[in-house]
């Protein structure tokens, strides 16, 4: 088998990001857009020595569990890995993912599963959306993502993860935009004026913002633009954000509010946040809430306990669980986070937070070596990001005993990981739960429990 043949292949299995995989000659192949179950026609791009990558020509016969993307322009995006595949077979596929994840890797053999927790509607579930704004290939003024290998803009009239609020808005102001010659961002050239729109949107208080990301200082026809869009209900926010650095990343560092707050405010549970511009935030509210009682269930607080949540982001863990704890200290690597955290917890007059910048692994140590007697934790939660825990950390979290440890993840093989040293120094896996944060995509997260046993 070479480059550019052309093959028939049986999908058998399904890669982490949601890739078909297939075996012909005895080399593994992985196909993009191919699903589980179906026969298809591909084409050889690229071939190691024991495995290939192939794109999908035609579906011969289809799988069982192939659906009809609901999103027109799923395979080019790229955004959505999974959307030709049921919902089902997605929820399925994560809680495989995970359960594989700690056999291979943790070396786990009964593994404590509860079914995975999905979406009623898998669909509008994001509440932030940042749109390129371009030109598409007949010149036309579009909100949308540049296809691979392009400079051209491909429309996205509604992407089926974003907020419904979405598509007016943009259409207000592209049509504006058009009306006033106000130009897109041309990031081959580096000119132009608009880059990017973000949208953030409250599900819960249906506040919304919108900040305007320029490659200059000033929007033109200002008042034209807040005009428009405040005859949107809900309009809370309106800003510009500075960017005139030739760079792919999406925001400047100053954004200036045009129109009414700074920030819009949403709730996860009964915690309420403030959210400006460049807050970090979850994404899926709704499936955040149902993550987070489970991590508060497993917790399994009575109003005594001492808490460390380790990687504490905003805060959201931390004041989800003060509300059930004794005390609760938080963690984390961004001053900003941590000013926000400060914040959130005032603004919900939740007192029993002590909030610290810093690394886990260097923070929480060295915190145990000053006060021990204090820092000594009935639970300790950890929400690491995708490379998972410093193993000094996890060392650190054993010497102190913890009764229980809450570990919520977003990268099921780095969990599996960390549980295996955790499990091998004193701890037992009592319970597990992948959580679908992320429908359409191969990204799943998931919260497991560990109780001490010596
Ligand atoms: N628990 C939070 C955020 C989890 S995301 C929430 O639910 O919203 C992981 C967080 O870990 C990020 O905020 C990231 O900035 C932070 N982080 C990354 N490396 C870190 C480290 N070594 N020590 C502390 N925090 C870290």
């Amino acid at each position: 088998m070479k480059k550019d043949d052309v093959i028939e292949v049986k999908i058998e299995d399904m890669g982490v990001d949601g890739e078909g995989i297939g075996k012909a000659d005895g080399i593994t192949l992985f196909i993009k857009d191919a699903v589980i179950g179906d026969v298809v026609q591909a084409k050889i791009m690229k071939m190691k020595k024991s495995y290939g990558y192939a794109r999908l020509l035609e579906v011969l016969t289809s799988s069982p569990y192939r659906v009809e993307p609901k999103c027109p322009v799923s395979r080019p995006c790229g955004g959505c890995q999974l959307q030709a595949l049921s919902y089902d077979k997605q929820l399925e596929f994560k809680e495989n993912k995970v359960r594989n994840n700690l056999k291979r890797i943790g070396g786990f053999t009964d593994i404590p599963m509860e079914p995975i927790a999905g979406m009623k509607e898998p669909y509008h579930y994001r509440n932030k959306a940042q749109f390129p704004i371009g030109r598409d290939k007949d010149g036309k003024l579009t909100a949308g993502f540049y296809a691979a290998r392009t400079h051209s803009l491909i429309p996205v009239d509604e992407c089926y993860l974003g907020a419904k609020i979405n598509e007016p808005i943009l259409g207000k102001i592209l049509q504006i935009m058009e009306q006033e010659h106000i130009e897109p961002y041309d990031e081959k050239t580096h000119t132009g004026l608009v880059r990017h729109i973000l949208i953030r949107f409250g599900f819960t208080t249906k506040e919304i913002m919108v900040c305007f990301i320029l490659n200059g200082k000033k929007l033109p026809k200002q008042e034209k633009f807040i005009a428009a869009l405040t005859e949107i209900p809900g309009m809370t926010s309106i800003s510009v954000n500075r960017n005139e650095k030739d760079t792919n990343v999406i925001m400047g560092e100053k954004t200036i509010t045009i129109w009414g707050s700074d920030y819009i405010t949403d709730y996860i549970g009964d915690i309420k946040y403030q959210i400006s511009p460049q807050s970090f935030y979850q994404v899926n509210p709704a499936q955040t809430k149902v993550l987070y009682e489970k991590a508060l269930e497993y917790a399994g607080l009575t109003g005594t306990e001492t808490v460390w949540d380790l990687y504490c982001g905003i805060g959201t863990i931390s004041l989800f669980l003060a509300q059930k704890a004794k005390k609760v200290f938080g963690v984390e690597i961004v001053p900003q986070a941590i000013a926000d955290a400060k914040k959130n917890a005032a603004l919900n007059d939740i007192t029993n937070v002590d909030f610290f910048v810093g690394k886990a692994e260097e923070v929480y140590p060295s915190y145990v070596s000053e006060h021990k007697e204090e820092a000594k934790a009935e639970v300790i939660v950890v929400d690491p990001p995708r490379k998972g825990c410093e193993e000094s950390l996890l060392s650190t979290i054993v010497s102190m005993a913890p009764e229980r440890i809450v570990y919520v993840s977003c990268d099921s093989a780095t969990l599996a990981r960390d549980l295996k040293y955790l499990c091998g120094h004193g701890y037992e896996l009592k319970r597990v739960q992948a959580v679908d944060q992320f429908c359409q995509t191969g990204h799943c997260e998931a919260v497991t429990l560990l109780q001490r046993i010596r």
